[in-house]
C-alpha cells in the first residue's frame, strides 16, 4: 500500500511561539522548515540584564538549529504570503535575493515590532530593547556616555546631559531596564567613575498615571516608592511628542536633555502582518479561531504576539506564546493521526518583574510577593525556564561573575 507523503509545515519565526512549536511537533508525521531572519532564540525576560552586563549576551540565546535535528532552516525574512496558492515569498538575509516556498501548513509566529506611535525622532534617536543587537547598542551607548563625559573639555552642563538616562514606557520592560541601570550605577559606576557618579540621573517617563499597569496596584505602588528611594525619577502622565539628537519634548512643553533614551513604550504589528488583508483586532493582531486557524486562509495558523483567538485578548507575553506553540504542535500531530482535538485553553501562571536592588515582584494568582525573597524566586523561576542546560550554567556563572568582579565597562 502506498503511504501518503508527509505534509510540509513552514514556521515563520524563531521566538517563543516558534521554539515551543518546534520542541513539541512530531517530526515522524510532518516535515518542518523554519524561516526567520534571526538564527537564534532569545530568552527576552533576561534581555534587560544584558544591557548593563549583569548577564552576557550569548548566555540567553540558543541557535534555532540546535533545537531539533531534521528541521530545515533558512535565515530569511518572509515578505509575502499568497494564501490562495499556499506559497510564501522570502528574502535571504545576506544578499536580499528572493526565493519561494510552498506549504501545506504555515505557522506564523512572527511576533510584534516596536511601536513608535509615529512620534517624530523616535526611530532616529531612541534605542529599542527587543533584540540582542538593541541590548548591545544600549550597553555601548551607556559606556560611551561615561567616557565622553569624562573628557577634560566637556562642560558640566554637557556632563549632566550625557549622564541623563531616560526610559520611555513604564511597562515591565522599561521598569526592569531602569532597575538594571540603577544597579549598574550603585554597584559599579560609583567605584569606577567616582567624580561623575553624582551627576548620573535616571528618569522613567510614562504616558498614563501608573507604571506596571498590568500588575496588582499594590505592587505598582511599591515599585514607585522603591524607585524614589533608588533615586529613579518617575514622571507619570508624561506624553513624549518629539525626540531630537539631544532632547526629549513632552506634551506639556517640557524639554528634557538626555544622553541615552530607550523606548519601551509598546508593540505594534510586524510589516508582514500589515501586508495581509485578513481579519485583525484593534491592535492589528490576526484573528484566529480557537485552534489558531486564520479564517479565509486555508492552512494558515497564527500565534504568539502577532495573533489572538477571536473574542480573547491574551497579553503579548512569552508564557502565552509558549503555551500556544506547544498546543498547536500537539493539536496538528493529533489531527494527522485522526484523533479528536479541543480548542486552546490559556492558563495564566502570573507575572514577575525585577525592580532593582535585589528586589522583585511576583503577581501570582495565590500570592502577591515583593522584595528580596521574591527576587530569589524570580531568579530561580527564570533559571528553570531557560531553554538549555548550557544557558542555565552560563547565566549562573554570569550572576556569580558580576557579584565577584562587577560588570565589564570595556568599549569596543
Ligand atoms: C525586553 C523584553 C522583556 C520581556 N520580558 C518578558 C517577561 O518577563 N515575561 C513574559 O512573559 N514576556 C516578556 N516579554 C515578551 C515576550 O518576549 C514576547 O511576548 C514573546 O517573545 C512573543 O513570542 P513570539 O514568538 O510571538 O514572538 P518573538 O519571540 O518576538 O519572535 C518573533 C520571531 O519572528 C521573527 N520574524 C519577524 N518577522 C519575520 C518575518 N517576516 N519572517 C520570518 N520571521 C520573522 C523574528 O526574527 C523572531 O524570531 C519581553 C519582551 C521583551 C522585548
Amino acid at each position: 500500500m502506498k503511504s501518503t507523503p508527509k505534509k510540509k509545515v513552514v514556521v515563520l519565526g524563531s521566538g517563543f511561539a516558534a521554539l515551543s512549536f518546534l520542541k513539541n511537533i512530531d517530526l515522524d508525521l510532518l516535515n518542518v522548515t523554519v524561516v526567520s531572519p534571526r538564527n537564534h532564540f532569545i530568552f527576552t525576560p533576561l534581555l534587560p540584564s544584558t544591557t548593563v552586563g549583569t548577564i552576557e549576551f550569548r548566555s540567553i540565546i540558543e541557535p534555532i538549529r540546535s533545537v531539533r535535528s531534521n528541521v530545515e532552516y533558512f535565515q530569511a525574512e518572509c515578505t509575502a504570503i499568497d494564501v490562495k496558492k499556499r506559497v510564501i515569498r522570502c528574502e535571504g538575509q545576506f544578499d536580499r535575493k528572493e526565493f519561494k516556498l510552498n506549504y501545506d501548513i504555515l505557522v506564523m509566529a512572527v511576533g510584534a515590532s516596536v511601536n513608535t506611535y509615529g512620534v517624530p525622532g523616535v526611530k532616529e534617536h531612541a534605542l529599542f530593547l527587543k533584540e540582542l543587537s538593541d541590548a548591545r547598542a544600549i550597553r555601548q551607548r551607556i559606556v560611551e556616555c561615561f567616557e565622553q563625559a569624562a573628557q577634560p573639555m566637556v562642560s558640566s552642563e554637557e556632563q549632566d546631559r550625557l549622564l541623563h538616562f531616560v526610559v520611555v514606557g513604564g511597562g515591565p520592560t522599561g521598569v526592569e531596564f531602569a532597575a538594571e541601570v540603577h544597579d549598574f550605577l550603585e554597584e559599579d559606576i560609583r567605584r569606577i567613575y567616582r567624580e561623575l557618579s553624582a551627576k548620573v540621573s535616571i528618569l522613567l517617563l510614562e504616558a498614563t498615571e501608573h507604571i506596571l499597569s498590568t500588575f496588582d496596584a499594590a505592587l505598582s505602588d511599591y515599585t514607585a516608592r522603591l524607585f524614589k528611594r533608588q533615586n529613579i525619577q518617575l514622571r507619570t502622565g508624561s506624553l513624549v511628542t518629539k525626540i531630537d539628537a539631544k532632547n526629549i519634548y513632552l506634551k506639556d512643553k517640557t524639554r528634557i536633555p538626555y544622553g541615552l533614551v530607550v523606548w519601551t513604550a509598546g508593540v505594534g504589528p510586524q510589516p508582514l502582518v500589515k501586508t495581509l488583508t485578513l481579519e485583525k483586532d484593534s491592535f492589528s493582531r490576526l484573528q484566529t479561531d480557537g485552534f489558531f486557524q486564520v479564517s479565509g486562509a486555508q492552512g494558515l495558523y497564527a500565534l504568539g504576539d502577532c495573533a489572538t483567538p477571536r473574542g480573547q485578548n491574551f497579553p503579548a507575553t512569552a508564557q502565552v506564546a509558549q503555551q500556544e506553540g506547544k498546543y498547536l504542535a500537539q493539536m496538528l500531530s493529533k489531527r494527522e493521526r485522526g484523533l479528536p482535538v479541543k480548542p486552546f485553553q490559556y492558563r495564566h501562571y502570573g507575572m514577575l518583574a525585577y525592580v532593582g536592588s535585589n528586589r522583585a515582584l511576583a503577581d501570582l494568582a495565590a500570592v502577591k510577593g515583593k522584595g528580596f525573597s521574591t527576587w530569589l524566586f524570580w531568579r530561580s523561576a527564570y533559571l528553570t525556564r531557560l531553554v538549555s542546560f548550557k544557558n542555565k550554567v552560563l547565566v549562573v556563572f554570569d550572576w556569580f561573575k558580576t557579584l565577584v568582579f562587577g560588570r565589564d565597562i570595556s568599549r569596543f
